[in-house]
């Protein structure tokens, strides 16, 4: 008995929502706090995803990640828990050592501290947030969920880089992320396809955004590598480079490691290409060409990328699009459906534009779906597993 909650914390967001954890899952609340450092904005949300309360901190100065934490675990508990019985977390990174969630203490923290180069964006936020609330609840279990651990089951082919073997042993290899979503996203297919066990492609497509070619519910590839960088063109990281191109960057422009990194990560992209924005709704509504040009190279990539990944499977029985992008943006499905047209994947059009859950045509020999993912869910039921209380997952 009791709730869960659940925690993504980011660089200048903190995502939260709360579960009973029996039956295993349920939402209870949800939200997230926005623009942290800047002028920190709460929003929360129901059940149904209704916006019941917006709060403002207008003295950011006064307002650090710590505190907001913790006035939000107050809140929480206050309103909506009244018995937490566990925090689970979204951690980035689990390395080659955590294959699955984990129970945090001091010697799991520090080892997941030792990743954090390996995730600069994320991994130090998501592990700051553990540590506040060690300090503010220190009884309180925290659970650790790895967006590497989905992929660990992969063969070691896929996840091997061509890099002398010193260099591989000392833990550069593909990791693959976006791992929680993919889990959620192949137990739904489980649910949904009785005979699922084909190969699937699902196109986690958002800010960050990525490819899973799963087999039998299994990742067997992903596009995304050591880093979250590689792969797919995302919202502003540039996806796969050529690696002659970061030399060039530091040796010919002279730029410093930071200034390149802060270039890959957060100026590139859809941003970078299309010099308007990282958002595809903006980029969709906009007649600019270079917005064009940045939808084209989205598209391409997807479809250059996922070819790739039919490969590594050896064919491909269905699509499945999630994510922001992916689960509302018709545009994107269609384009990405004619791209894999060679496969005789078709997409109905009608479907695709009401976003029912089947998009493909009746006789396409790919099965395409809409699955909107749930990693906060997928986080809950395991947080719930590791404290034992969890059997079976409810679906809403
Ligand atoms: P996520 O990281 O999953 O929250 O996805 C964020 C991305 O989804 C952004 O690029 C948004 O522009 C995009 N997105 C959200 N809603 C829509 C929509 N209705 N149409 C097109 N793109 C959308």
């Amino acid at each position: 008995m009791g709730e869960i909650l659940c925690l993504n914390a980011g660089s200048s967001s903190l995502k939260f929502a709360v579960f009973a954890s029996v039956p295993v899952a349920r939402r209870i609340v949800a939200g997230q706090i926005e623009d942290i450092g800047l002028e920190p904005h709460l929003i929360l949300r129901d059940a149904e995803g209704a916006t019941i309360a917006e709060q403002r901190w207008p003295e950011a100065n006064k307002a650090t990640h710590e505190t907001l934490l913790v006035t939000l675990l107050d809140q929480i508990e206050e309103q909506f828990a009244r018995e937490l019985v566990a925090v689970g977390h979204r951690v980035v990174h689990g390395g080659s050592d955590f294959t699955a969630p984990v129970r945090i203490d001091s010697d799991v923290l520090s080892r997941l501290d030792a990743l954090c180069p390996l995730a600069p964006l994320h991994q130090s936020h998501n592990l700051s947030a553990v540590r506040t609330i060690m300090a503010a609840r220190p009884g309180l279990p925290q659970i650790a969920c790895f967006d590497t651990a989905f992929h660990h089951g992969q063969p070691a082919v896929a996840t091997r880089l061509a890099l002398p073997r010193v260099l591989t042993a000392a833990g550069m290899r593909r990791y693959g992320f976006h791992g929680i979503s993919y889990e959620y996203i192949a137990r739904r297919l489980g649910e949904l396809d009785p005979r699922f066990g084909g190969r699937v492609i699902v196109a986690h497509l958002g800010n960050g955004a990525s490819l899973c070619a799963m087999q039998n519910g299994r990742s067997v590839d992903t596009t995304m590598g050591f880093t979250a960088l590689d792969g797919l063109v995302m919202g502003t990281r540039c996806g796969a480079l050529d690696p002659g191109a970061v030399l060039f960057l530091l040796q010919e422009k002279n730029m410093i490691p930071d200034a390149v990194e802060h270039l890959l990560y957060n100026e590139s992209g859809l941003l970078g290409v299309s010099g308007l924005s990282s958002d595809m709704r903006v980029l969709l509504d906009s007649d600019a060409p270079f917005a064009r040009e940045a939808i084209e190279l989205f598209v391409w990539q997807i479809a250059r990328q996922a070819s790739a990944l039919i490969a590594s499977l050896g064919g491909l029985d269905g699509l499945v699009f999630t994510a922001g992008i992916g689960e509302n943006a018709p545009a994107i499905r269609s384009l990405v459906g004619q791209r894999l047209g060679w496969l005789g994947l078709e997409i109905d059009e009608k479907a695709n534009d009401r976003g029912d859950p089947v998009i493909s045509a009746p006789s396409s020999r790919v099965t395409v779906r809409v699955i909107p993912t749930d990693e906060e869910r997928m986080i809950a039921f395991h947080t719930a597993e590791r404290i034992g209380c969890a059997r079976t997952m409810a679906k809403n």
